[in-house]
C-alpha cells in the first residue's frame, strides 16, 4: 500500500463505548452520533458504518460539505443534521435529501421556508436558542419573531427540534455558567410552548452534558469524543468514573479508544557521540547512540512542536523523538531498544505489550486539546478497521 503510516479503529471498542454509553442514556433519548470533524480523524465512512451495525440511525456534522460525505455513506433510514454551517445555495438539496440543519437567525429561517416553497416540501429545521454561550442561537426577542413566522409558515417548516449548546460542561469551572444555560433553555422552552409552535425533539447535551448533567440528556443526546472512546477532558473521567466509585479508588474506564495510529521503522543508524541529529543544533549526542527514523513527520500530523519531546513505542518500549520533527520524518533514540530495524512497528498512537501512548498524553504535550490531536490527523492516511 502507497502510505507511511495507518490508523486502526476498533470495531470492538467502539461497539462497547456506544453500548455503554446508549444504556447510560436509556432507551428514550435518541443518541447522535457527531461525526463532524472527519468523524474526529477516524473517518466519516468507518464510523457511520460501525454506528449503523450498532443501531445508531441519526449523525451530526457541522456543514453541508462533511453532511454531503456523510450522506454518501449512511444508509436507508438514518437521519442526518447540519448543526452550524449550510449556505442558501445549499438548502434546497437538504430539503430535497430530508436532511435537516440548524437555524438560528431569521435570515436563515425565511431562507428555508423560501427554499421549502420553491420546492414543495417543508424544510426540517432546528431551531438553535441562545442560553449564554453567545455563538449562534436566537436570543428571546429574536424567538418571538422566529415563532410567528414559523406560525405562518407551517406549511414550509417542520420545527425538526429545539436545541442549545453549552459552553464547556466539561469543567467544574463552569458550573454555573451551565446551569444558567439550563435556566434559560427551560425559559424560552416556555415561550416555544405557549406559541402553540409543533416541535419533534429538545436536544441540549454533548458528551459533557451528558455525562456530568444527566438532565439535559432530554429526547436526543449529541455524542461526539466519547463515542470514540475519550473523555471530554481528564476531569469528566474523575468525575464519572472516580469520584461515583465513593472510595477514591479509581474504577475502570469503561470507555475504550477506538483509534490507534501506526507506522513503521524507515532505516536505522548508530551516530558517534558529539554529533548533532538533524537539522540544525537542537539535539547532539552524549555518546553513541542508535537512531530510527519514522516516515511520519509534521505533514502527517505529527506536531513540530514535539521535537525532542514526543514519544512513540517501538517493540514495548517508549521511546523518545530527538531532534525537529521533519515535514515527513522524524528521529527517535533506541539505544537501549533491543531488535529494531528497518520495518519494525512504530505505535504513535496505541497500545502495545501494555504500553500505551494515549491521545491525551499525546495532546498534552502539544498543549491541544483530544479533540483537536484527532481532527488534524490528515484525511489521507488510511484507515483499516480491525
Ligand atoms: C461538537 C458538538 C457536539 C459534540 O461534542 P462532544 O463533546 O464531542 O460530545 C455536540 N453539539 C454540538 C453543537 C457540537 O458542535
Amino acid at each position: 500500500m502507497f502510505h507511511t503510516s495507518f490508523i486502526e479503529i476498533d470495531k470492538n471498542a467502539y461497539k462497547q463505548n456506544l453500548n455503554y454509553l446508549k444504556e447510560k442514556f436509556g432507551p428514550d433519548t435518541t443518541f447522535s452520533s457527531v461525526i463532524k470533524g472527519n468523524a474526529y480523524g477516524h473517518g466519516i465512512e468507518h464510523i457511520v458504518s460501525l454506528a449503523e451495525e450498532n443501531g445508531v440511525r441519526h449523525f451530526s456534522v457541522f456543514s453541508a460539505d462533511e453532511a454531503l460525505k456523510a450522506f454518501e455513506s449512511i444508509g436507508q433510514g438514518s437521519e442526518l443534521m447540519i448543526m452550524g454551517m449550510i449556505d442558501d445555495h445549499e438548502i434546497e438539496w437538504a430539503i430535497e435529501h430530508d436532511i435537516s440543519f440548524y437555524v438560528f437567525e431569521q435570515e436563515r429561517l425565511e431562507a428555508a421556508a423560501g427554499a421549502a416553497r420553491k420546492m414543495n416540501k417543508p424544510a426540517q429545521v432546528h431551531l438553535e436558542l441562545e442560553t449564554g454561550m453567545y455563538r449562534t442561537g436566537f436570543n428571546k426577542d429574536e424567538l418571538k419573531t422566529a415563532l410567528d413566522f414559523i406560525s405562518a409558515n407551517s406549511d414550509a417548516l417542520i420545527i425538526e427540534g429545539v436545541c442549545t449548546h453549552f459552553a464547556g460542561a466539561e469543567s467544574i469551572g463552569n458550573y454555573l455558567r451551565v446551569k444558567n444555560q439550563i435556566k434559560a433553555f427551560n425559559k424560552l422552552m416556555r415561550m416555544v410552548e405557549k406559541s402553540g409552535v409543533n416541535y419533534k425533539k429538545c436536544h441540549t447535551a454533548c458528551s459533557a452534558a451528558a455525562i456530568r448533567y444527566p438532565k439535559t440528556t432530554l429526547d436526543m443526546v449529541r455524542i461526539g469524543i466519547a463515542q470514540y472512546g475519550l473523555w471530554p477532558n481528564r476531569e469528566t473521567f474523575m468525575h464519572e468514573v472516580v469520584e461515583r466509585n465513593g472510595d477514591g479508588t479509581p474504577g475502570e474506564d469503561p470507555l475504550k479508544r477506538v483509534i490507534s495510529w501506526k507506522s513503521k521503522v524507515m532505516s536505522t543508524k548508530k551516530v558517534p557521540a558529539n554529533r548533532f541529529i538533524g537539522y540544525g543544533t537542537s539535539y547532539l549526542t552524549n555518546e553513541e547512540t542508535h537512531i530510527a527514523t519514522v516516515p511520519v513527520g509534521y505533514t502527517h500530523g505529527f506536531n513540530r512542536s514535539l521535537s525532542n519531546l514526543g514519544r512513540v513505542l517501538i517493540n514495548g518500549k517508549r521511546v523518545p523523538v530527538i531532534g525537529l520533527v521533519n515535514m515527513n520524518m522524524m528521529m527517535v533514540e533506541i539505544t537501549t531498544v533491543e531488535g529494531v530495524k528497518k520495518g519494525s512497528d512504530v505505535t504513535i498512537i496505541g497500545n502495545e505489550g501494555g504500553i500505551d501512548m494515549s491521545v491525551g498524553s499525546f495532546s498534552e504535550l502539544t498543549n491541544r486539546l483530544n479533540y483537536e490531536t484527532l481532527a488534524r490527523l490528515p484525511h489521507d492516511i488510511p484507515r483499516i478497521i480491525v
